[in-house]
């Protein structure tokens, strides 16, 4: 199944729909973030660019504090920058009615967080269905949907299972299942594997590098583990407000 966009603007820019393989599909330019800070003001983005290919899984590495989150609230468009620009598609989101926000956010970008951010006592089924029940998708459609999604993160037995009852790999299986659930072309995630032991880590990245293909998406991944990080497309250094490709020495030593 595949959401119909109401929006005039093209969204849809998975290469399923529009068989653009390749190409720009997100660009930062000169991005600043400033926060108050007390008295004082903090800029943990002060002129960020990149240009992000699609198809292209990326990692962002950096000290904690650095401004990670920050950068993916910002290409998420769950917040504003003080000055400069983020264009997805070639559409800037700063030209968008906030009509078209929140179609970017829905069904453009697929959302992973550190914490997994479930209904402890819905199923997890209803979680995954959960973003397309509140854009009004029936709910046999959406279950059906959602059912399809767990499968394919390897949760098929335990689709009627409270989401409170899983283990932490399983809920973080489920958070991915319902990052997917609207077929986004950019997936985003803020450090998936950081509440995780090694072997679950292992096993999410691993889920997140498949579906990465499978699904043809774009990935952004902000992580401290660098042997994660590692087997990216690229590995970009966050620090001092700026983001940069991120030598082998500089990786070593985050
Ligand atoms: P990271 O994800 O790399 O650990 P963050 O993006 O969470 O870093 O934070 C970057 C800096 O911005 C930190 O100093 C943090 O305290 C600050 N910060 C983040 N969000 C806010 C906010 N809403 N208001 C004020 N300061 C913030």
């Amino acid at each position: 199944m595949r959401l119909q966009a109401s929006s005039s603007v093209a969204f849809d820019e998975s290469p399923a729909v529009s068989g653009s393989k390749s190409g720009e599909l997100l660009r930062v330019e000169s991005l600043r973030k400033v926060f108050a800070s007390g008295t004082q003001e903090i800029a943990p983005l002060d002129g960020v660019d990149i240009c992000v290919e699609r198809g292209e899984m990326i990692a962002i590495v950096g000290p904690s504090g650095a401004g990670k989150s920050t950068f993916l609230h910002l290409l998420a468009a769950l917040d504003t920058p003080t000055s400069g620009e983020v264009y997805f598609a070639g559409n800037s989101l700063r030209s968008l009615a906030e009509a078209e926000l929140a179609e970017y956010r829905n069904r453009a970008v697929g959302l992973v967080w550190q914490r997994h951010h479930l209904l402890p006592d819905f199923t997890a089924s209803e979680n995954v269905a959960m973003p397309l029940l509140i854009q009004g998708t029936p709910v046999g459609c959406a279950l059906r949907e959602a059912s399809e999604r767990l499968a394919e993160v390897g949760l098929a037995d335990v689709v009627e299972h409270p989401a409170g009852r899983l283990s932490g790999g399983e809920q973080q299986r489920v958070a991915i299942a319902r990052a997917l659930v609207n077929v986004p072309s950019l997936l985003l995630a803020d450090e998936p594997t950081g509440d995780l032991d090694e072997r679950n880590a292992e096993a999410i990245f691993e889920l997140m590098q498949r579906l990465h293909r499978s699904h043809q998406l774009t990935s952004i991944f902000a992580t401290h583990n660098l042997s994660l990080a590692r087997r990216a497309d690229r590995v970009l250094n966050l620090e001092h407000g700026k983001l940069a490709p991120a030598g082998e020495a500089r990786v070593t030593r985050v």
